[in-house]
Order: C-alpha cells, then structure tokens, then sequence
C-alpha cells in the first residue's frame, strides 16, 4: 500500500491546528485544534470529515509534545494514527523563512538550525513551529517532515520593493527589509484565479487582497510575487482585525516621549488594540457590518478607514503591475463580504474595475467572478485554501519516486 496522506501541523505559541488530507484526490479526512496549551482549561476539538462526526476534550494539557499525543489519539481513534503506514509526511506552516527559504523543504537539523536563527526576526512565531516539528519528530523520526514557509512566495519581490529607504548598513546587520506572510495564501489564490480566467499562471497579473482577521495584499506578476503589504513584520500594511497596518513610524517615538509608553505597551497597543479593534470595539467583520446597517457612526468610520486603505493598496499595486488582469478577494471577510468587495472596488471604473451587484450578492464555497462581463480587469472571490497548499507542496516534495 502506497503512503499518501499528509498531515499538515500549524503549531502557535498556545495551539496547534491539524488537518489529514489524502493527496490520491486531495480529499480531507480530519481536523481539528487544540487550543489553550499549557492552560488549566486546555481544549481539543476533532472532526472526521469523512462523517462530519466532532468530538470535544477538555481539561489540561501541559505542552505541544502533550497536545500532538492526544491528537494522534483522536486520530488513532478513527483508524487514521500517526502510526499508520499510510502516512506520507507531516507538513509543517512555519511562518518566518527569512531570505533563506524560498521553497518548502525537507527538515534536518540544519534546516531546524536556520529556523531558530530565524527567531529574532519572528520572535512570537518561530520557537512555537520548531517546538511543533520537533515534537512531531520525535513521535516519528522515520517520516519526512517538510517546512512550508509564510515568506517563501515573497523572496522573488525585487529589491526595490523588499528593501526599506533606511541605512542599508543597519538594515543588514538586522535583517531588517520587507518578507512579506500569508504566502502560501497568495500563492495558490494567485494560481486558482488564472485557473480560473483560464490561463496559465505565468500570463496573468493579479492582484491578491488576502483579508481575514490577519491582512495583506500582494501584487503577482506571472506567477510571481512583485510586492507584498506586509513587511519586517505582519503589522504593515492593510488596516487589520486588532494591527493598525501602516502608520508615520515617528508615532511610535511620540507614544514613546510624549505618552511614556513602553516598548511593549506600544508592541501591544499596534498589534492587539488597533485596527478595527480600536477603531470602534468589533474586530468581525460581521458585526462591525450589522452596526453599520444601525447607523452606528463608530462603526462606520472604522469600515470607512478599513476601505480607504484596501483602495490605496488596490491602486498602489495597480500601478506596480502596469496592468492588472483580476483583483482576487481572499480570506474570511474577502470571501464573506460583499459590502467591503463593493466598496473598495466602488469607484474605479476608469481602471477597468466594477462589481456587479448581483453577482457579488452570491455566497458560494467556490471560485467565482463578481465582475460584470466583458470588464477589463476582472474581480473574483477565489476561496484560499492554505491546509491544502501545504499539504500539496509537502506531498510533491517527499512523493517524487515513492508511490510510482
Ligand atoms: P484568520 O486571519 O484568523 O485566519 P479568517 O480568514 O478565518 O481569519 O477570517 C476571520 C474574519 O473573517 C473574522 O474576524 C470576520 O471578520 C470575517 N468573517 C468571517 N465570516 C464572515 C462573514 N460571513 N461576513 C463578514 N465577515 C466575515
């Protein structure tokens, strides 16, 4: 029997989310999260997909090592353990591969080494990936194990667009430029919507608004990223659930002198308090929408900044491409909003942009147009599907030879 399932790991600082596909049809077998990890109240949720059947634990579960037993339980369970002959790899989401990994790769220690070299780049993401391959190695040394990297799609930007206007010396020395996340995201929205223009990655410029709690935008040339809203960090960028996106660096010194804020009240007040979150109470993007409809002005104003700043990006990357074949709207709130597609599209009829209200109105799992026909530029709602990604790039890697 020939292995060809993937289990795909994204291992946070307090959960690890998984999801077992079989790469023979791309099909999912089960997911689930533990969240809470070294909490009293810890809490592991598991679907088989096969039936839809869930099953819920709650109680303590110490640390990652922990949490990946009790997952490979659940999954044992169900007849699917991490035990299994048919598993072919465990993929893992690492989020910072910094200049050196432009691709997903095999992990030995050498590759581990680079990961955690990498930690002062990604302080609160890195050490939760390594902590999570390196359990995972140990439950089974035998299996491949392969790093998917949330930066790897965005080491083809040029210089010009991944390099700050500071001191190059010091930026250097600090590895300071622009990464760019949600990588695996762009790339395969990227490539399902020239699928679905029905063209070949390489002939088409797209530009991707990946928008769910986390956002960034992309400008993709020919299959390959050119510029990415994020930076150093994914606080730049698009206004966020919780993260301001861009904002005059010198508030940060202000905050600093003028309101005696420390390093860290600021590190959390960007990050966790801003945003639509700061803006007016509400990081969903569903409630926000519902108090708009109520005529709360609050939340008008945070969809209004929220927009504004979509726009900028959409007309930014517009004139990066020079010309732009379709907008992809991504991610739970580009999937799911139509008033937010509307409005940042709203406007921009002499770029070839419009959306046509009906077709917007639509609410499908699938990847679709919301252009009017004959448009310019089209614009669609492509679902993005990062699980799959990995799984898929996992399997490509470790697969080649195996099963032929
Ligand atoms: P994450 O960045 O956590 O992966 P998701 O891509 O799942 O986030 O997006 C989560 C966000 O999507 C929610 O915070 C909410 O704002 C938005 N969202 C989800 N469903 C809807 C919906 N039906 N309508 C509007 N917004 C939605």
């Amino acid at each position: 029997m020939s292995a060809t399932r993937v289990l795909v790991l994204n291992s946070g600082s307090s959960s690890v989310k998984y999801q077992l596909l079989d790469m023979r049809d791309s099909r999912r077998l089960a997911m689930g999260l533990v969240e809470r990890i070294g909490e009293e109240t810890s809490r592991l949720k598991h679907t088989l997909l096969t039936t839809g059947d869930s099953r819920e634990w709650n109680g303590p579960i110490a640390d990652h090592e922990a949490a990946l037993k009790a997952v490979s339980e659940e999954l044992a369970k169900d007849g699917l353990g991490l035990d299994s002959p048919e598993l072919a790899a465990i993929g893992h989401r690492v989020v910072h591969g910094g200049q050196t990994f432009t691709e997903p790769t095999v992990i030995d220690e050498a590759v581990l080494t680079e990961i955690e070299r990498l930690i002062p780049v990604a302080p609160l993401h890195n050490p939760a990936n390594l902590t999570g391959i390196r359990t995972a190695q140990a439950l089974r040394p035998d299996l491949p194990q392969v790093a998917v990297f949330d930066t790897a799609f965005h080491t083809t930007m040029p210089e010009s667009a991944a390099r700050y206007a500071i001191d190059l010396k010091t930026a250097d020395e600090h590895r300071i430029r622009r990464y760019g996340f949600h990588g695996t995201s762009h790339a395969y929205v990227s490539r399902a919507t020239a699928e679905l223009l029905g063209k070949a990655p390489e002939e088409v410029n797209v530009i991707v608004l990946h928008l769910g709690n986390g956002a960034s935008a992309s400008a993709v040339r020919g299959g390959r990223c050119v510029d990415t809203s994020m930076g150093l960090t994914p606080l730049e960028g698009l206004v966020m659930g919780t993260r301001s996106g861009d904002l005059d660096p010198a508030v940060i010194f202000h905050l600093m002198r003028v309101g005696g804020m420390s390093t860290d009240e600021i590190d959390t007040l960007l990050n966790k308090k801003s945003g639509l979150i700061g803006l007016c109470g509400d990081n969903d993007m569903r409630e926000i929408r519902r108090r708009v409809d109520e005529g709360d002005e609050e939340a008008q104003l945070a969809f209004d900044i929220y927009i504004h700043r979509l726009k900028k990006y959409i007309g930014a990357y517009y004139a990066v491409l020079g010309r732009v074949d379709a907008v992809a709207f991504t991610a739970g709130v580009g999937e799911n909003a139509s008033p937010v597609r509307e409005a940042a599209i709203a406007g921009l009829e002499e770029l070839g942009l419009a959306v046509d209200g009906e077709l917007n109105a639509v609410r499908s799992g699938e990847p679709r147009l919301i252009s009017p026909a004959h448009a310019r530029v089209a614009v669609a709602v492509v679902p993005t599907d990062e699980e799959l990604e990995i799984a898929a790039q996992t399997y490509a890697l470790v697969a080649v030879g195996k099963n032929s």
